[in-house]
């Protein structure tokens, strides 16, 4: 049988493993920073219309430019957006790696600063772009000289800042992201996949978007819209960058189901959006409790904390999913990541680590 070493794969890909954490049939999961609540059952009707209507089309290709779901983004996002400056695909990753087939390339560069999204060195690696990364302070805050020395000796295509941060919860003051933009001589994207979940005070980097027109800000409804399997990541830009990403997409990229379904979710933006409320107070909650027994806890403006230190975390981990909690290893040594469920699941996670220090 032939096996993946006889394939003539490209030699930067021979050893690597497909991106993803386990996906196992356990009660509670705690390990992807999902939304733990299911659409109503008048969101789930609502959307089985959308989805009739669309399938009466689907002989034909899907609107590929996606112009009415971009208009309703535009409009969930505010700003003055319109749809010029807003484009769709199926997830922030797609947009990403988008923006890298774009942007990047043989002979440029990208730069981030780790601890962050552990899928940026992979868009690096497939759109065949280098990739440097920079580090965060202890706190998991960005020192804004490190940050701009790396810039200006590697005179970056790309910076991608993830705000809020994952895994760490970290969200950058805007004048920091000021401060790269004026000294990045490419695209700096802002990955504010968890924007909605910022405490009160934190500001989305939306606003900067009329001075800065290399500066792009990516957004997903996987995470506060509850709607991780519908994939759907959008980006808000300058019209420019709008053009660009439609010259590296594939054709037909967004299928016409998904960007019915999507607009369906968008009209129920409130009732979506009201359970981010509640998981921002569980989560504050979460950081507390964690404090209080003794444990560090990052502080988070996203629906998950990054807790620690232990000397074995895998042996934590490992406890946690032997008494049916899944969350996931991941961050720098000894720390944990523990996505914000129902208060039902966090009860359970509680019981669960008590269980495992004990
Ligand atoms: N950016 C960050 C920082 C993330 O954590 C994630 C999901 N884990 C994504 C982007 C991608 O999300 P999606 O493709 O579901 O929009």
């Amino acid at each position: 049988m032939t096996t993946l070493d006889d394939l003539p794969l490209r030699d930067e890909l021979r050893g690597a493993m497909p991106y993803g954490a386990p996906q196992l049939d356990v009660p509670v999961r705690l390990n992807v920073n999902e939304n733990p609540y299911p659409p109503s059952e008048a969101v789930v009707a609502e959307v089985a219309v959308a989805a009739a209507e669309a399938a009466r089309g689907l002989n034909r290709y899907p609107d590929r430019d996606a112009l009415a779901l971009r208009a309703d983004l535009a409009s969930y996002l505010g700003h003055g957006l319109t749809a010029a400056e807003v484009w769709a695909a199926n997830g922030s990753n797609e947009i990403m790696q988008q923006l890298l087939s774009a942007f990047g390339g043989p002979g440029r560069t990208a730069v981030s600063f780790a601890p962050t999204y552990s899928m940026y060195p992979e868009y690096a690696r497939n759109t065949h772009t280098t990739w440097i990364v920079g580090r965060r302070r202890e706190d998991f805050t960005l020192d804004p000289a490190h940050a701009l020395g790396l810039i200006a000796e590697r005179e970056p295509s790309v910076v991608l800042l993830a705000s809020p941060n994952n895994p760490t919860g970290t969200a950058l003051p805007l004048d920091v992201i000021e401060a790269i933009c004026t000294a990045t001589p490419g695209i700096v994207v802002v990955d504010e996949a968890y924007a909605e979940f910022r405490r009160a005070g934190t500001p989305s980097a939306l606003s900067l978007l009329p001075r800065y027109p290399r500066l792009i800000v990516t957004r997903t409804m996987s995470k506060a819209f509850a709607f991780a399997g519908g994939r759907l990541g959008y980006l808000a830009a300058a019209p420019a960058v709008v053009d660009a990403a439609r010259i590296v997409r594939l054709p037909y990229h967004l299928s016409a189901l998904t960007q019915a379904v999507a607009r369906v979710a968008l009209t129920h933006a409130d009732e979506l959006l009201a359970r981010v409320d509640e998981l921002r107070v569980r989560r504050d909650e979460t950081v507390s409790w964690l404090r209080q027994i003794g444990l560090r806890a990052a502080d988070s403006d996203t629906n998950f904390v990054l807790f620690g230190t232990f000397d074995d975390r895998h042996a934590v981990w490992q406890g946690l999913l032997d008494r049916g909690v899944l969350i996931r290893e991941t961050g720098p040594d000894g720390w944990l990541r523990v996505s914000i469920g129902s208060s039902d699941d966090m009860a359970a996670f509680r019981a669960a680590l008590k269980g495992v220090l004990s």
